[in-house]
């Protein structure tokens, strides 16, 4: 396989940013509590930290993201840059696939906050997509945490590594704990 024809679709909440760290301490700040008193080994839908519904999810999404800037604001996951910098100059196309669009009407603010942030951070890319269905974008290799989008990707039978955090421990192999392991993956993967 050339690996000029690869595309490897990356994940950014999670995989390339640093969202459950950034969003604990709007969390903090949001109940008004000392950030030590949220557990950092949250599950997907943050319910350790008093989140019980969706609407309760989307308050604070909508806050993080208007009112603190969350997209703008969350520190890069080590090796990101690195890792997808080196997969970029050896030939693979890096398309980011995202679903954050997914509360209406402060789209303009999440795009904006996302386009500086990868480039503020020096992520490469040629694409970039704010898509639900990962599985209709297409690409070669997919790089995901959330366990939902991972398990639903396997199962339409693309290659996709799990990007391992807190949310993910129960999601089986090809799981990868750092970016040097993503890519020693997409290597092998890719022969
Ligand atoms: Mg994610």
């Amino acid at each position: 396989m050339s690996q000029n024809s690869i595309v490897i679709g990356v994940d950014l909440d999670g995989v390339c940013a640093d969202f459950y760290g950034r969003m604990r301490h709007i969390a903090a700040e949001w109940f008004e509590k000392p950030v030590d008193e949220l557990s950092a080994e949250v599950s997907y839908g943050l319910s350790e930290w008093g989140i019980t519904n969706q609407n309760q999810y989307d308050s604070l999404h909508r806050f993080a993201v208007t009112q603190r800037e969350l997209f703008g604001s969350m520190e890069v996951i080590p090796g990101a840059r690195k890792y997808l910098r080196q997969l970029s100059d050896e030939g693979y196309r890096i398309r980011i696939i995202t679903h954050r669009l997914f509360i209406h009407y402060f789209h303009a603010a999440a795009v904006q906050q996302t386009v500086n942030w990868l480039d503020s951070h020096g992520i490469p890319y040629w694409d970039l997509c704010f898509m639900k269905e990962k599985t209709q974008v297409g690409a070669d290799i997919y790089i995901e945490d959330s366990p939902g989008n991972v398990e639903q990707l396997r199962s339409r039978g693309f290659f996709t590594i799990c990007f391992g955090n807190s949310t993910n421990r129960h999601i089986e192999t090809p799981r990868a704990g750092s970016w040097r392991e993503v890519y020693d993956m997409v290597k092998a993967f890719a022969g």
